[in-house]
């Protein structure tokens, strides 16, 4: 999917109704599909809201987002399922087991409920024993990659992870880079991932460098 951004400015109302705080500032941008990208910058400047904005989950201020040619207003003008979004904190239904959350991205397009890639996913993801689990008796690590095997499930073709290595340890963290980069490339689908710290495996992503909601910095590798 292709990804383009034009003049995005985004404010929040500030407490007590005086004035607004700028999460954006003028972000123009075009992400070509199967484009891999990291949006890096320190604490608050805006990754996470772009990454709303983009996914369509939060409405900018002013400008606009096209994904293919067609202008985001919301998050139910995308097609079903071209578009998952990882938060950094995960949202699961705690009456639902660890499969069923997974599966819950499938209710949007009824038609296509395929456990048996959810059930090679869990494994992939180290929860082959987890399936009939709670969400509650997961820890933070094992959530986080329930999160991001939700995301993959139905091979988006535009996929936003906030923060993909919170909460798991080095060696998970290279390990679900390592998948999440090859699903992404087989679907020839495009990624974006925030993040403050480095990652394992993003060498070769086209990197977005934020402050204070601008764009100061695209196309480097090095840190
Ligand atoms: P990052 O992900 O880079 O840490 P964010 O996009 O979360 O940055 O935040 C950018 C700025 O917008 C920060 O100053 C933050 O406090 C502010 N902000 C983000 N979300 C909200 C919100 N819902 N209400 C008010 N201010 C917000
Ligand atoms: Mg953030």
């Amino acid at each position: 999917m292709r990804v383009e951004l034009q003049h995005v400015c985004k404010s929040y109302p500030l407490p007590g109704g005086g004035g607004t705080v700028s999460a954006l500032d003028g972000v123009n941008l075009v992400i070509e599909r199967g484009t891999l990208c990291v949006l890096n910058g320190p604490s608050g400047s805006g990754k996470t809201t772009l990454l709303s904005v983009i996914g369509g989950l939060s409405r900018p201020t002013s400008g606009s987002v096209t994904l293919d040619d067609k202008e985001v207003r919301n998050s139910s003008d995308r097609q079903r399922g071209t578009v998952a979004h990882a938060f950094q904190e995960a949202v699961f239904i705690p009456e639902l087991t660890v499969m069923e959350n997974l599966l819950l991205p499938a209710l949007r397009c009824r038609d296509h409920f395929p456990i048996d890639r959810g059930e090679r996913l869990l494994e992939a993801f180290g929860l082959a024993e987890m399936f009939d689990l709670f969400p509650a008796a997961l820890s933070g690590g094992e959530k986080r990659r329930l999160n991001l095997a939700r995301a993959l499930f139905l091979s988006p073709s535009l996929l936003l992870i906030d923060e993909p290595a919170a909460y798991l340890d080095d060696g998970w963290q290279r390990k679900a880079m390592e998948m999440i980069i090859r699903e992404v490339c087989d679907a020839q689908a495009t990624l974006v991932m925030a993040t403050h710290t480095p990652l394992p495996g993003d060498e070769g992503f086209r990197r977005i460098l934020m402050h204070k909601g601008r764009v100061i910095e695209d196309g480097s590798s090095d840190y």
